[in-house]
């Protein structure tokens, strides 16, 4: 690729062999630039999205278990008065 300082053609270095800036590969160019503050929120956003995954699951067990409660209690309620 070609160096964004100097414009040199370097063939598939990492670091520009004229003035030794650091290239991008060419399957990562295209990948934006973050900074460290949009590194952490996109690692929040990774930890929240996990974390959603998670309470969802939890969720729907307790929504299981309170049902199948509910439905025990209903039936005992009304078969064994
Ligand atoms: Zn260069």
């Amino acid at each position: 690729m070609k160096c964004p300082k100097c414009k040199t053609e370097n063939e598939n270095r990492s670091v520009c062999k004229n003035c030794g800036l650091f290239l991008y590969r060419p399957d990562r160019r295209n990948a934006p630039k973050l900074s460290d503050k949009e590194l952490r929120q996109r690692d929040w956003r990774t930890v929240w999205r996990v974390t959603r995954k998670i309470l969802k699951y939890v969720g729907i067990i307790i929504t299981a278990f309170v049902l199948s409660f509910w439905f025990f209690y209903l039936a005992w309620f009304f078969f064994f008065q």
